[in-house]
This record gives C-alpha cells, structure tokens and sequence, in this order.
C-alpha cells in the first residue's frame, strides 16, 4: 500500500502547477504550492501514508463536517434541517445569492459557508470559548490526536478579513436564521476553520464514518450511525461545492475539501482517506488532491455507486 500512495503522489503532484495556493485569507498564502501528501486508514487500524503527510495545515471547511455532527447530536436531525437545507448548489462556497432568493430563506446545505455559520449557531454551549471547547475536544477525540490545536496567526488572519462571512452571517441574522449574538457565532466559525491537522488526523475522521460512528482504533462509538450516514451522504451531494457531481462521478466516495488544501474521504466499510495539497482549482478544491484520489479510487475500486 506505501507503495502505491507513493506512485500515486509522484504521478499526480504535477498537477499543482496548474492551481494556486488560496489567497484571500492572507495567511494561507504562505503554504507550499508543491506539497503533496496522502494517508489511508483502514477500518481494522492500519494506517499508510505517503508524500507530505506530515505537513500542517489548517483543515478549514473540513471543519464543516465535524460541526454538522456535533449539531445533530445537541439538537437532532429535524432541527438542524429546519435552518439549513439538504441540496447541493452550482454557486461558490462563499455565495450569498441563494439566501435571498430561495425560499425559505435558509442557506442551502451545511458544508457551503452560509450553511455551516448556521450550523455552527446551533452547537450548544454557554458562551464562544464554551463552544468551541467541545469542538476541539470532539475533534481530539475523532481523530485520535489529542494534541490537536488551531492555527492562531490563520485564526487572526481569518478574522480580520472574513468580511464576506459576517455579510452571510448578518444576513442570516435578518431572516432569524440565526438567533444570538452573530459575532459570538463568527468567532468560533473562524476558530473551527483553524484547527491545524495532518493527513493522518483527517484519513481518521474518514475512518470514524467510514465505520458508521465507531473509532476503529478502540471500538468506541462517538455518534450513532445515522449521523454517520447522513454526513457521508451530505459530503457525496454537497462536499465538494459545485465539483461535487464530478468528484461523485469520479472518485464515487463521500469528500469534504478545505481551502487549506486537504481533503477528507470516507469508503464506507472499508477506510479513511486524508489528502492534503494547497494548490487549489478554481472551484477551492485542491487540485492534485482530487487527481489523486481519482487515482486511487480506480486502482482499488473505491467507488459506491
Ligand atoms: N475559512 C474558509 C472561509 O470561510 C473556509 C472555506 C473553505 O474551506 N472552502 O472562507
């Protein structure tokens, strides 16, 4: 299996060269466009890895999936789905058109930003810190690393520039989306944006709903399994943005990216899958992530459909 991730990062980190390192959060500006790493984590714990899987990087709307599953526990399905709907978009994970002109007035899924500013208003806690807390102790607990942390200078970046996130977020506000204080809800969206994570970490948060709620390392069940299904199946329709379809085509596997450059897929059954490359398309995907995982998919045939 090393072997294989190994030919597969030096077939594919030649795509890089055709994406860009995102930019509009100044701070992410700084990560090597060349970088090209991948792990597997297989339901029965093995793990293997290949390229620049140790490198950090800040998971950003990878981040998107672990707050949907913490929302659904807090407040069940019904909840959740009453703020923030199921289908996927052909707009930009950043777009604002949608929120005006669907009705209901709700943001269409929860892993474009409107979606997941919405979701994140409705994890329980008393104050920001509180919150953001069982964030990053669930996530500790997922990926098995209890070492996680976030990103401060990535943190600060995204605060001081996330001005077309408080637009959504304020926009939300008006349309009683969101309830509270929209500042205290933007605040923890930037911190769970800037968890800083390897590609180890994120092919075990695959492996965790691969495994349908149960960490394969230890047997112990963290969600149920139909929180699992419901988030692999919201990552199959909407994870990818508007690549989506392509990726469901292509690779056949629930995906979430982030424009940090990582992607976390999940083989139901089978393994976790993290991939991490800052070269992004023009969709915010990383560019040769998704050709790799392509890759992949067809030599082990990963597909579900
Ligand atoms: N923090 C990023 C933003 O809010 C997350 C977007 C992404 O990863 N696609 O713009």
């Amino acid at each position: 299996m090393e072997k294989l991730l190994s030919t597969l990062v030096e077939n594919n980190v030649k795509y890089a060269v055709e994406g860009k390192v995102a930019s509009y959060i100044p701070e992410l500006n700084k990560a090597d466009s060349m970088s090209l790493g991948i792990c597997v984590t297989t339901l029965d714990g093995e793990e293997h890895c290949a390229g620049k899987y140790e490198e950090k990087f800040t998971i950003q709307s990878i981040s998107k999936v672990i707050t949907l599953m913490l929302a659904i526990l807090d407040n069940g399905r019904e909840n959740v789905f009453k703020k923030v709907g199921m289908e996927p978009t052909a707009d930009a994970f950043n777009s604002i058109i949608n929120l005006e002109t669907k009705n209901p007035h709700r943001p269409l899924n929860p892993m474009i930003n409107s979606g997941a500013i919405a979701t994140v208003s409705l994890i329980e806690g008393e104050n920001r810190d509180k919150i953001f807390e069982r964030i990053l102790k669930f996530t500790r607990k997922i990926t098995g690393n209890p070492e996680i942390n976030i990103d401060e200078d990535v943190y600060n970046s995204e605060r001081k520039t996330g001005d077309r996130n408080r637009a959504l977020a304020y926009f939300m506000k008006s349309t009683g989306i969101i309830d509270g204080d929209v500042e205290e809800v933007l605040d923890v969206y930037f911190k769970q944006c800037s968890i800083k994570a390897n590609c180890r970490d994120i092919s075990r948060i695959g492996a965790v709903l691969a495994n349908n709620g149960v960490l394969p390392w230890n047997g112990e069940r963290v969600i149920p399994g139909y929180v699992a299904r419901i988030v692999k199946t919201i990552m199959v329709t909407c994870g990818m943005y508007d690549a989506s379809g392509d990726i469901a085509v292509n690779v056949g596997v629930p995906c979430k990216s982030g424009v940090g450059g990582g992607i976390l897929a999940a083989v139901p059954m089978r393994m976790g899958i993290g991939v991490f490359g800052p070269a992004l398309d023009t969709k915010g995907n990383s560019i040769a992530g998704v050709k790799i995982l392509e890759e992949l998919s067809k030599e082990l045939d990963l597909s579900i459909f």
